[in-house]
């Protein structure tokens, strides 16, 4: 029988099917994706900042895989009474690596567990439960237990002060509370290992929570684009209908009670037409004026700030894309800025912007909140915008509202209010040949391409990318208030 080592005990908590496949069909769990493995390395660089909190610390086992070896290692490095970074101790099946273990009092320890969020949340005291239940069953007196947390408070001002980057929260009491059942839990689970066959566990809410589960997609396979899951905001009513055998939104039936937005979905699978409150989009529509300015940023936010006078996970604008359009339907002119260099990119984004946006016409986002969010913030810093930035602010008008309000709906939207969902739904055109496709790679890409060492030919393949990429999300913009045009004037 394997050690259930810290990670499978957390997949076994959250769902029998997951832990059994982590045992007996790893193949069908996939590797990282981009996107979690650049959580990692977040992480990875997170753990590194902690460990200068604890000096003359050792490392125990650095790039060991082999559980045996670091076993020894571990053992024979806590007589040394100093702080241990990743030692490795095993008990009744278990098996953790302690991201720090530190000495206290005259033969004790605690625990700290390193974590890149701003806050304690729930899932990290079972976490620390199954560490404290195999340390102290391997021999080891354990005091306290500790979450060490980004605080989200943090100024970057020079170097990183890892005194002021991190919060340390004391969670044993909560801890000790869950150690009680890890034993129960641990034998449990051995027993799922060790089925011939994968327990039957149908989706859940328990597939999103505390994280995506790796399998999602392989349990979620049998799912038609049309099932009860997309019901706006209707998760957990979804869930219902499907246990109850009803898997498309069209055979929802009358009597179950639907609000107005699950209604138009209901009617649009129905029919395969797009539902068009025509009087809604039209007084959308009023209310711009020309000429229309289609603006749209991203972003790249990280645990340790990269720049002075920011904060953990603050949005910095690197790229704007803006599309003009003098006149309805009008050709369009393309402006753009893409940030150079390694430096803080705000005070030349905010110039670039001031250049380029006129005094008149009504500015256009996508999901208003988060541009208005960003432009305020860099204008805290560079207060000479401030009053610029109270003006555009003024003439902003969000395109989502029309579609998170269902006055226009096509049945290809799935649920989704996302221009993502909304371009290729309502003009047939997509993202899908892109490099780059939705903001979160355009933030890690800018960074690799900024921050790391790479080729220029491979920079600049990269930033080019990023053009096309946030283009399309303005251009998008055009096509799509072109097309409510054409929808209330048809
Ligand atoms: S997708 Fe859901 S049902 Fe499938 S293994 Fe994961 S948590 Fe379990």
């Amino acid at each position: 029988m394997p050690f259930i080592s810290k990670s499978k005990f957390l997949w076994g908590l959250q769902c029998q099917k997951l832990l059994w496949h982590a045992y007996n069909a790893k193949n069908l769990i996939p590797e990282p994706d981009a996107s979690q493995q650049a959580i990692f390395d977040q992480g990875h660089e997170v753990g590194a900042l902690a460990k200068l909190l604890f000096p003359g610390g050792i490392e125990v086992g650095q790039g060991i895989v082999d559980i045996e070896t670091v076993l020894q290692l571990s053992e024979k490095t806590i007589k040394q009474r100093r702080p241990l970074f990743e030692a490795a101790f095993a008990f009744d099946g278990g098996y953790a690596r302690v991201d720090i273990l530190n000495p206290v009092e005259e033969d004790s320890w605690d625990i700290i567990e390193v974590k890149s969020s701003t806050s304690v949340k729930d899932v990290y005291l079972p976490d620390l439960a199954f560490q404290t239940f195999v340390y102290s069953g391997a021999g080891l007196k354990i005091r306290r237990c500790f979450v060490l947390h980004i605080n989200n408070d943090y100024v970057r001002r020079g170097d990183i002060d890892p005194r002021l980057l991190f919060k340390k929260v004391d969670v044993t009491a909560q801890v000790s509370d869950l150690s009680q059942r890890i034993e129960i839990q641990l034998e449990g689970m051995s027993k799922i290992i060790r089925l011939k066959e994968s327990p039957e566990v149908p989706i859940g809410k328990h597939c999103d929570t505390p994280y995506e589960c790796p399998l999602h997609d392989h349990c979620w396979k049998f799912l038609s684009a049309d099932n009860p899951l997309t019901l706006y905001r209707g998760k957990e009513k979804g869930f219902k209908l499907l246990a109850a055998g009803i898997t498309q939104l069209g055979k929802i039936p009358e009597n179950v009670p639907l609000n107005d937005k699950q209604i138009i979905q209901r009617d649009v699978a129905r029919t395969g037409q797009p539902h068009i409150s025509k009087r809604a989009i039209k007084e959308f529509l009023a209310q711009l004026e020309f000429p229309l300015y289609f603006l749209d940023f991203e972003t790249i936010g990280s645990a340790i700030p990269l720049f002075d006078n920011t904060s953990p996970f603050q949005q910095i604008p690197f790229q704007f894309s803006l599309h003009v359009q003098p006149s309805p339907g009008g050709k369009t002119k393309h402006l753009s800025y893409l940030a150079q260099g390694r430096n803080d990119p705000r005070r030349e984004f905010l110039e670039e912007l001031r250049n380029v946006m006129g005094e008149v016409g009504t500015v256009i986002a996508y999901n208003a909140p988060f541009e208005k969010g960003v432009l305020d913030a860099s204008a805290e810093i560079h207060t000479q915008f401030k009053l610029w930035v109270k003006q555009i602010k003024r003439r902003v008008v969000d395109l989502l509202i029309p579609f998170r309000a269902f006055r226009y709906y096509h049945p290809q939207q799935h649920g989704s209010a996302s221009i993502k969902s909304v371009l290729p739904a309502i003009t047939g055109r997509s993202y899908k040949d892109l490099e780059i496709q939705e903001g979160g790679t355009a933030s890690r890409e800018f960074l690799r391409v900024t921050f790391s060492d790479v080729a220029k030919a491979e920079r600049e393949k990269v930033r080019s990318q990023l053009e096309i990429y946030c283009g399309q999300d303005t251009e998008g913009m055009v096509w799509i208030v072109d097309e409510l045009r054409n929808l209330v004037e048809s």
